[in-house]
């Protein structure tokens, strides 16, 4: 048999860790990513519980990941005084492990770039579908065919758009909008985080790997986004009107947010999709099931990549089966991790002072000793509801 030629489209999270499992087993891998390098931005992402575990043990990343980590410790909800209300636990925010998006991008794109060939700066015009493969038109490449297509580009997939069509209701929005930054360290915050909130908005601010940085979430209600509406201009329009007279040091870090210059600015919404796949074309990560925060995304991103690749290599040559398997064995657990993307927006910014009240007392409630052990369940629930298939 011929070796299969894949194409993958988009070199983030998911891409990378399905050229990992299939180019290993000899599969032919072609990565097209829009950007013109590796997109390295973001915030840290990070991995908790057993089923993470194992994918990245499988995947030799466990340790290095572990090297790479960012050691963040409590996060604090504080008031306009900055007093303390509530502590967070690592765990809660942090996970056993976490890390920078972009240190994972590279490592796994570092692990797969000898074996998968990567085309930066392009993208797929177009995608036929005939008896022997999918013919694939692009914006710079020639033409060229593929066996299978997997759709890793994203919450705003191209493929998506492609295959199933542009619908509205492919994304749900949460009633609120989400502005993340680099901040120089202002705070003056080491291995810990703050968030303050006001009802409809809240920030929260967590120390970086350098010292003299700081990671920054402005989260706020707001209506659902165009595509012409997230530059960082419109960005920095939009949290500075939306954080207007707000309390504690927020002033301060709105003047620090005109420096920024890598915001990144989005409706906070998740994909819900009938299916994942369409003929030889498959969706993968954010492009089939993501939110824009609090869904698990990176590290669902790699469990779905590691299952799509079992199932694709234990059925050689029948991607229709290997696809609706894939995603039999996926959604229940990808659906319960994509829900903590619709209590995100709620989190760190309550709508009412009730609501408000509220979260800070539940959470001081939840982290003292007694309720330990619940506080770690219910953050470890969603992630943990899943028993790995062996292949
Ligand atoms: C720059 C950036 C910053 C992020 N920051 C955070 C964060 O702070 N916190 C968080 O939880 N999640 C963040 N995410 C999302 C997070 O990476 C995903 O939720 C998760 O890792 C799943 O990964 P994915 O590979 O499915 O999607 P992504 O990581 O979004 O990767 C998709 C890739 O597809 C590429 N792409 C898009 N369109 C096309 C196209 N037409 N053709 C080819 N390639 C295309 C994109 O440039 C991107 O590299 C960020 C994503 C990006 C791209």
């Amino acid at each position: 048999m011929t070796r299969p030629h894949v194409l993958i489209a988009g070199a983030g999270i998911a891409g990378p860790s399905l050229a990992w499992w299939l180019t290993r087993r000899g599969w032919r891998v072609t990565v097209i990513e829009r950007a013109r390098a590796l997109r390295t931005g973001g915030q840290a992402v990070d991995f908790r519980g057993p089923v993470h575990r194992a994918v990245l043990e499988r995947m030799g990343l466990w340790e290095a990941i572990h090297e790479r980590r960012t050691r963040l410790g409590t996060q604090s909800f504080v008031d306009a005084t900055g007093r303390t209300l509530a502590e967070l636990p690592a765990l809660m925010m942090s996970g056993d492990v976490e890390i920078q998006r972009g240190d994972l991008c590279q490592l796994l794109h570092e692990r797969t770039r000898e074996q998968a060939e990567y085309r930066f700066g392009d993208s797929a015009t177009a995608l036929h579908e005939t008896p022997e493969g999918v013919e694939v038109e692009f914006e710079h490449h020639a033409p060229q065919r593929f066996d299978l297509v997997v759709g890793a580009d994203g919450l705003r997939s191209n493929v998506r758009s492609r295959v199933f069509g542009e619908v509205k209701g492919h994304m749900k929005h949460h009633g609120f909008r989400v502005v993340g930054c680099t901040l120089p360290n202002v705070l003056g915050l080491r291995q810990r985080g703050v968030i303050y909130s006001e009802p409809g908005r809240g920030v929260c601010i967590t120390s970086a790997r350098a010292d003299d940085e700081a990671r920054a979430l402005f989260v706020f209600s707001g209506a659902p986004l165009g595509l012409q509406e997230r530059s960082p201009a419109v960005a920095r329009e939009a949290v500075s009107a939306a954080f207007a007279g707000a309390g504690w040091r927020t002033a301060r870090l709105l003047e620090s947010l005109r420096e920024a210059e890598d915001l990144y600015f989005d409706a906070v919404s998740s994909v819900r999709l009938p299916r994942y796949s369409h003929g030889r074309v498959v969706l993968l990560g954010d492009a089939a099931w993501g939110g824009t925060l609090g869904g698990q995304g990176t590290p669902m991103a790699m469990v779905g990549a590691y299952v799509l690749a079992g199932e694709l290599l234990t059925h050689p040559g029948a991607h229709t089966r290997a696809f609706a398997r894939f995603e039999a064995r996926l959604r229940p657990y990808a659906m319960k991790c994509q829900a903590g993307a619709s209590h995100v927006g709620g989190f760190f910014a309550p709508r009412t002072r009730a609501s408000l009240f509220l979260r800070n007392h539940l959470y001081r409630l939840l982290a003292t000793k007694p309720l330990e052990r619940v506080f770690e369940k219910l953050v470890t629930r969603a992630a943990t509801g899943f028993v790995l298939p062996e292949y």
